[in-house]
């Protein structure tokens, strides 16, 4: 497995940096995060092959991180590493999204035992399951890039999960509320219109110049992504 990289978010540097250099010594790349708020900014710029995280955290704590973390990518392993070790504790980090979940202390082999697990499984998932494809379209997840016909299509983070989201979804109907649920957040407080003005965004990157029309309206109802009208 080439150039496997790992982020690791844990705000004590000291067990950061030799976590680090353990994770090095077994051959993979490592970045450190030392708040929430960077781990986030690094989980969303860079395309890991799982996350280390710890719950105590400044800025952004581990569970709210993990959810940030699994709205724009849903298959990343995420292992939680923590002094929490309440059963409590563990069903937050479970419905936070995490995958595992390892009480400090540790001993690093257990832990690494368990990186190779996941990361073993998803070498096996990922030839099938980082691209998404419609037609002439093509979506890698992994590279964020999307090429229709021949012609490379450049979109932003917000045009690309909206696609995604499509594409996931391909065949069935999408209300305003699942889409601005699984592209802004539970969270957002949107005026239901910023969907139909990012649709269009993406209808003329995608479809404008394209045959068949991928994106569909169904008035009333919402969008779905289809070669055919429904
Ligand atoms: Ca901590």
């Amino acid at each position: 497995m080439a150039d496997v990289s790992i982020l690791i978010v844990e705000d004590e540097q000291r067990v950061a940096e030799i976590l680090k250099k353990q994770i090095e010594e077994a051959g993979y790349k490592a970045d450190i995060a030392l708040d929430g708020y960077i781990g986030k900014k690094l989980a969303e710029k860079n395309k890991y092959n799982l996350i280390i995280l710890d719950i105590n955290l400044p800025l952004i704590n581990g569970y709210d991180l993990c959810r940030e973390i699994r709205k724009s990518d849903s298959n990343v392993p995420v292992i939680m590493l923590t002094a929490f070790g309440t059963p409590d504790n563990k069903i937050e980090g479970f419905d936070a999204g995490a995958d595992d979940y390892i009480i400090k202390p540790f001993d690093f082999r257990e832990l690494l035992a368990r990186i190779n697990v996941f990361l073993k499984r998803s070498d096996n998932t990922s030839r099938s399951s980082d691209k998404l494809k419609l037609a002439d379209l093509e979506m890698d997840l992994n590279t964020k890039t999307v090429i229709r016909g021949n012609k490379k299509i450049d979109l932003t983070a917000k045009e690309f999960q909206l696609l995604e989201t499509f594409l996931r979804n391909k065949g069935k109907l999408l209300s305003r509320e699942f889409i601005i649920e699984k592209v802004w957040g539970i969270d957002f407080e949107a005026a239901t219109n910023i969907i139909d003005v990012y649709v269009n965004y993406l209808r003329k990157k995608i479809d404008k110049d394209f045959e068949p029309k991928l994106i569909h309206t169904k008035f009333g109802f919402g969008f779905y992504c289809s070669e055919t009208k429904m």
